[in-house]
């Protein structure tokens, strides 16, 4: 069993999609560990993006990461890092497959509907920026 960390992004949260992608996300197989609705300060987007913040798009994504709630989750799954991203898609819906999650509620490589850590170093610093070992379950 692996787990991985995902966000519906506030796009997708704003268009009332979030029952649809939970929907689609227990049907391909996760287990939900934890989930929760946060609404990011800036401040907290760019910790959680760091990695980023050297990119040109790094104010825009903070900013748009930080405009309404958005929910936080930590799914498991066998493969559940690989498993995730090719359920979401590429970055850009306008390049991702039919039938992914980016295809179907993406709007813009910025408004892209989810997030997915892309490695288990990822997914570990994803997951304890926002679930304290505690709030895991299982
Ligand atoms: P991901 O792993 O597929 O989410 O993609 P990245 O790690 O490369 O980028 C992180 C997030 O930044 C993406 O999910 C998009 O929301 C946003 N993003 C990526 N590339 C661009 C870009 O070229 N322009 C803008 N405005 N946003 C981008």
């Amino acid at each position: 069993m692996e787990r991985t960390f995902a966000i519906i992004k506030p796009d997708a949260v704003a268009a009332r999609h979030t029952g649809r992608i939970i929907q689609r996300i227990e049907e391909a197989g996760f287990q939900i560990r934890a989930m929760r609705m946060r609404h990011l300060s800036k401040a907290e987007a760019e910790g959680f993006y760091a990695v980023h913040r050297e990119r040109p798009f790094f104010p825009s994504l903070t900013t748009f990461m930080s405009s309404g709630p958005s929910v936080v989750m930590a799914l498991e799954a066998p493969d559940a890092i690989r498993k995730w991203r090719t359920l979401m898609g590429a970055t850009d819906p306008a390049k991702a497959d039919a039938g992914t999650l980016r295809k179907e509620f993406g709007r813009s490589i910025e408004n892209n509907a989810t997030h997915g850590s892309d490695a288990p170093e990822t997914a570990a610093f994803e997951l304890g920026y926002f679930f304290p070992g505690i709030d895991l379950i299982g």
